[in-house]
């Protein structure tokens, strides 16, 4: 029997020649079940799967989109730029201008260097912290993920402020020696952990807003403690923004908790999916004094191929410049709230339990009757209700992450009727899940 379902096929071709058939874990939709729609093209605030079905998109790349597909300023600016040269391996005036907009934009960031992944940036970060303290720790939490860089590559382990494990098999346990585990918004533990190896922590790397265990944010006596302690203890405070950056606001998480912490500001800012726009394009920022121990003048080696490439730069430019408009995050972060509001009190209406946060252009939601503050708390959804959902919103086109644990996200192009559909479809699930 053949299967005229194109996905199917492109699935089953895929999964010969590709581990799961995909690129990256979560598309092979293990958690939620069923066949990966293939997407064949985009517009807007919507994709086409290979079957021809369209989707109003709540991923957008897991972030970067933020303008919505194909934005006509962002494909002429590459169209330009492809035209020019696609990579030279010597630097060009776009790089330039792109350390001065994230500059410009992130005031605790003097000096950039730019890469081509979040995974790259945030592992570069983290030599660079280790060798501008000459300290070996690092301190990260659980739920937020911050690449796939061995080190990182590690869950807590058994009892308070111990070191972690590994999360993947080739990361031998040695490797990650060095990484302490703990838990997010656990002002007590932090504290623990300073106690005990203040002296030898490099940095303390976080999601401020984290978006990898759906969406849970720092609390504003967490986050204070996090900076206050560094600071005494010498310890870097490295803000992973590869998410939050240029999406919850045009200055990052980081401007969101400098308005409610008076003169907070991280000591290095990790950048990547929004700043390229939807090319491979990531960075990493910090002080001049920090960022100068960097190769060629310092001593921490750090270098890349294609980092600062023309095409993605040019990409990324165009993306910071629609972005910075007057109004840009007002009219997205409504956007944002009125999907947010709509689920809640389509939920309701339902009689069904969840509840949702958002900030800028990223939100999440939850099954549960209040917003969790850890990544156990997340992983106590209900997994199967979460399957049926996502199932439910899929089949009548709309596309949310397949997996309870990530984020979601808004485009400019995201219009209130594509949210007034977004809600009904939601509230009919909603009715079909309260009935079974
Ligand atoms: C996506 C993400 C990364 C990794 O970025 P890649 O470009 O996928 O390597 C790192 N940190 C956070 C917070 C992310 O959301």
């Amino acid at each position: 029997m053949t299967s005229t379902d194109r996905n199917l096929q492109l699935f089953e071709r895929a999964k010969a020649l590709i581990p799961g058939g995909v690129n990256s874990p979560v598309r092979a939709f293990r958690a939620v079940g069923g066949t990966p729609r293939f997407i064949q093209r985009a517009q807007g605030a919507y994709f086409w799967d290979a079957n021809g079905q369209r989707y109003i998109d709540y991923i957008g790349s897991w972030g970067p989109m933020i303008l919505g597909h194909g934005h006509p300023a962002v494909v002429e600016a590459v169209q330009k730029a492809v035209l020019e040269g696609f990579s030279f391996g010597a630097p060009t005036e776009r790089e330039v201008e792109l350390a001065e907009a994230i500059i410009n934009l992130v005031p605790s960031i003097d000096m950039v260097r730019l890469v081509s992944s979040g995974t790259e940036a945030g592992m570069s970060a983290i030599r660079l912290a280790r060798g501008a303290t000459g300290r070996k720790k690092i301190i990260k939490f659980e739920g937020c993920y911050h690449g796939h860089a061995d080190a990182l590559l590690v869950k807590a382990g058994s009892g308070l402020a111990t070191f972690g494990n590994p999360t993947s098999a080739g990361v031998p346990p040695e490797v990650v020696q060095h990484t302490l585990v703990l838990e997010y918004n656990n002002i007590e533990q932090l504290e623990a952990a300073f106690v005990e190896h203040g002296p030898d922590v490099a940095c303390l790397i976080i999601e401020p807003i984290a978006g990898n265990m759906n969406f849970v944010r720092a609390s504003v006596p967490f986050m204070k403690r996090c900076r206050e302690l560094c600071t005494q203890h010498g310890a870097l405070l490295a803000f992973d923004e590869v998410m939050t950056g240029f999406r919850v606001a045009l200055g990052g998480a980081q401007s969101v908790y400098a308005q409610l912490i008076p003169g907070f500001e991280p000591d290095m800012t990790v950048m990547g999916k929004v700043i390229g726009g939807g090319m491979p394009l990531a960075a990493f920022g910090a002080k001049r004094a920090v960022m100068e121990q960097l190769a060629p003048l310092g001593g921490v080696y750090q270098a890349g191929t294609l980092s600062g490439n023309p095409v993605a730069t040019a990409c990324g430019l165009a993306t910071l410049k629609e972005i910075s408009k007057p109004g840009f995050f007002e009219q997205l972060t409504a956007t944002t709230q009125s999907l947010v509001s709509g689920l809640t009190s389509a939920a309701a209406a339902e009689g069904m339990p969840l509840c949702g946060d958002s900030q800028g252009g990223m939100f999440g939601f939850f099954l549960f009757d209040e917003l969790p503050q850890n990544y156990a708390k997340v992983m106590t959804t209900d997994g199967p209700r979460f399957n049926t959902l996502f199932h439910g919103l899929l089949d009548r086109g709309v596309y949310i992450a397949p997996a309870l644990y990530e984020a979601g996200f808004v485009s400019a192009a995201h219009t209130a009727q594509d949210i007034a559909d977004t809600v009904s479809a939601a509230r009919q699930v909603f009715r079909t899940m309260q009935m079974a």
